[in-house]
């Protein structure tokens, strides 16, 4: 089928297979081209490249990676959507489509059985509009397994990526900030009102760019323990960073250390989380380790 992601093809296909929404798998289509070549071009997807998409729906978005990849496999969850996909994807033959849970794959894995069957890749590109429910786990997984993945481009719920770009200071900056800046550099592409997808989303959406770094400008020595503070610092953004770490638990910093750390810093005690750069919770969470 040529163009799937219009709004008549789309309810052809869907009432074709008597095909039911689902709620709970997060299912809103693209039904907007122009969102389409968007995120296919802002993703920086080559020829040489293999994209990644997670839940291909009824194959709008699939249809544009094959277009421009060398291959494209995708990981839908909802196996009544196999019969859909089968047809709206047969022309093409550098798809390889996957039923599972993307959050149960194993990804090393996944890009190994892509090499075999289509050969070696320039870069490896996730790209996806994501179900909402769980776009963070999605992500931080990914993020988080050190795979090799060059660049993750994704539609998200709008004020997730804000939160994700979010610097110091401001009111959407936080754990999740500092965690996306902490692997990546993430850059907000687009805005994509509700109307652009059926059924309508209840909430805007936001294409989100993230550059995976090869090295990162920012090195932690113990991650763990970095992460483990800033978690700390912002579960009760009100208090000062000095209270939120003291006693936090898993942490076993007395309210001297931690105050003599941020004075190695040249920050008050006074200073809240929300203050201070993700260098200096590097730096911090070097001060605490060398204290123990
Ligand atoms: N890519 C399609 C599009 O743009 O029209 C569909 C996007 S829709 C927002 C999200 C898709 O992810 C749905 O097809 C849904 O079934 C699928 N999905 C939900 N949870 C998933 C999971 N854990 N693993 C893989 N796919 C999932």
């Amino acid at each position: 089928m040529t163009n799937i992601a219009n709004p008549a093809n789309t309810i052809e296909m869907i009432k074709k297979y008597d095909f039911n929404f689902q709620k709970k798998f997060g299912q809103n289509f693209l039904i907007d081209t122009h969102v389409l070549d968007k995120i296919c071009l802002a993703s920086g997807l080559g020829e040489n490249d293999l994209a990644i998409e997670i839940g291909p729906g009824i194959g709008a978005l699939t249809q544009y990676l094959a277009n421009t990849a060398k291959a494209v496999v995708a990981v839908e969850i909802d196996k009544n959507l196999l019969p859909i996909l089968n047809e709206t994807l047969a022309n093409h033959k550098n798809i390889s489509i996957i039923n599972a849970d993307f959050l149960k794959i194993d990804l090393e894995n996944l890009i190994d059985e892509c090499k075999k069957k289509f050969g070696e890749f320039e870069n490896i590109r996730i790209v996806a509009n994501l179900p909402y429910y769980i776009t963070t786990p999605i992500i931080m997984n990914v993020l988080e397994s050190h795979t090799h993945i060059d660049s993750i481009t994704v539609m998200i719920q709008k004020e997730v990526a804000d939160r994700m770009q979010a610097l110091p200071g401001g009111k959407d900056y936080g754990a999740l900030s500092l965690a996306v800046q902490y692997y990546s550099d993430p850059y907000v592409v687009a805005f994509v009102p509700p109307n652009c997808f059926i059924p309508r989303p209840k909430v805007g959406s936001s294409v989100i760019r993230l550059d995976i770094y090869k090295d990162k400008p920012v090195k932690a020595e113990d991650e763990k323990l970095m992460f483990q503070i800033i978690r700390a610092g912002f579960n009760q953004r009100r208090k000062t960073l000095v209270n939120s770490l003291t006693n936090f638990e898993g942490l076993n910093f007395s309210k001297e250390k931690i105050i003599h750390a941020l004075s190695l810093l040249g920050k008050s005690e006074k200073i809240r989380g929300e203050a201070l750069t993700l260098e200096e919770f590097a730096k911090l969470a070097g001060c605490l380790k060398e204290s123990i």
